[in-house]
């Protein structure tokens, strides 16, 4: 098929780069001129495992483009233009300019939507423009994404025009996922659902860890194992650390919670979720504080600056978040991240060893492998934020009680 993809982030590039393996011929557009003149150098404006491969494998089958109506042509388009945070609510203006853009260009053709949007946005889209889209949202993790998508666990297609579900059920089938066929709203609010709950997870674990650092021989790492292995609960989302950041729990866990209260049935799990979450740097590093001393005037190295490994995304990142409260609790901070080198106002070293020998103090923010073999010793005070190291190997680690 002639598929069109409308926004090149993180998940519209991943969309075109698994459809053109599939063999159907992609039309990309974003309006972000640079990111069109990088991807015709047969570059990837992102980092993403197996994505430059797969652009420079079918790279007869992609067009990159700025032009809507390089769209007219198409079977099929998906929208995956971003819908971020605007003083905590979403932010629907990118969506509905390129609905209004489609309209002009290419107004009979199936459209998807893929950016995750709060229920009623669909409607909103018809009654703006007269197009009834389909909505189908993703799920992929930023670090797997292509493995996510090849080997999706669902397809989520909602909509009113039967004809246009079934033509983009049909581009996803490769996958063998179970497909939800249901309506606009409930499509939309699957994703934002199934978010929170994994946001709520990770704000729960965080919780029983406070709690464990109380308990003489505490451990939060035993108490996930030991909850984990009951198959109702499952050991995913139960790492404790310094809570969950990116491009996307941060704002839909924000924007679900703000649509709610607002429509009357305000979700309060997810509103203290929210709470737990924004609090887990202070209490980490208020933590650090009362056992090796103020920060002020100290050098700290801080190990990860991504939202999380395998990832260039700086979005809502809690490790970047954690240099910024650092330098403002008067550290010296540098850093080291094996994919992120360049970051205003912090010295990149260039590799963990240098980073932590010129610094009174190292703190593990991101769960990169390659940090799981780093060591404390006589010199090196290393912090895991992340719990990540074996514990012995550090100085302090996340949800531990040593009192005992
Ligand atoms: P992104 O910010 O990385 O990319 C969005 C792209 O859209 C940008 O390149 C931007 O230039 C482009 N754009 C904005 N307005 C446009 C317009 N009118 N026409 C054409 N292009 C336009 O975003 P992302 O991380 O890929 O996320 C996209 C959507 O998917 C969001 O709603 C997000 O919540 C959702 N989502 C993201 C992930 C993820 O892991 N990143 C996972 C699932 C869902």
């Amino acid at each position: 098929m002639k598929i069109g993809v409308v926004g090149l982030g993180y998940v519209g590039m991943i969309t075109a780069a698994v459809l053109s393996d599939q063999t159907n011929s992609l039309i990309c557009l974003d309006i972000d001129e640079t990111k069109i003149k990088t991807l015709k150098k047969g570059k990837a404006p992102i980092f993403e495992p197996g994505l430059e491969e797969l652009l420079t494998k079918n790279q007869s089958l992609f067009k990159f483009t700025s032009d809507y109506s390089a769209l007219s042509d198409c079977e099929a388009i998906f929208v995956a233009v971003a819908t971020p945070d605007r003083m905590g609510e979403i932010n629907l203006d990118y969506v509905f300019s390129a609905m209004e853009s489609l309209k002009v260009n290419a107004p009979s053709i199936p459209i998807a939507v893929k950016s995750t949007v709060i229920p009623g946005t669909a409607d909103e889209i018809f009654k703006r423009t007269g197009i009834r889209v389909v909505s189908n949202p993703e799920f992929l993790r930023e670090g797997s994404a292509i493995e996510d998508t090849i080997k999706a666990e669902r397809v989520v297609i909602g909509g009113k025009n039967q004809q246009a579900k079934d033509i983009f059920k049909k581009i996803w089938e490769f996958t063998n996922a179970p497909v939800i066929d249901t309506s606009n709203e409930n499509a939309e609010l699957i994703k934002y659902a199934s978010n929170a709950f994994l946001a709520t997870k990770i704000s729960f674990i965080n919780e029983v860890s406070d709690l464990c650092e109380k308990i003489p021989g505490g451990d939060v790492n035993v108490i996930a194992e030991g909850m984990g292995l009951d198959k109702r609960i499952a050991p995913y989302f139960l790492k404790a650390g310094l809570g969950y950041g990116g491009s996307c729990f941060p704002k839909d866990t924000q924007a679900i919670a703000s649509y709610s209260r607002k429509i009357g049935s305000p979700l309060t799990l997810v509103e203290t979720t929210v709470k737990i979450n924004n609090e887990r740097v202070g209490h980490n590093l208020d933590r650090i504080e009362e056992k090796f001393g103020s920060f002020n005037n100290k050098s700290v190295c801080v190990l990860g600056l991504a939202f999380k490994d395998n990832t260039d995304d700086l979005r809502s990142s809690k490790a970047w978040e954690l240099t910024l409260e650092l330098q403002r609790r008067g550290a010296k901070v540098s850093a080291f991240d094996p994919i992120v080198k360049n970051a205003t106002s912090i010295k990149i070293e260039p590799s963990a060893e240098s980073c932590m020998s010129n610094s009174d103090l190292s703190i593990v923010a991101t769960e990169w492998e390659e940090f799981k073999g780093l060591t404390a010793n006589e010199r090196v005070i290393l912090v895991d934020l992340r719990g990540i190291i074996k514990q012995d190997n550090t100085s302090m680690t996340v949800g531990l009680n040593d009192k005992s």
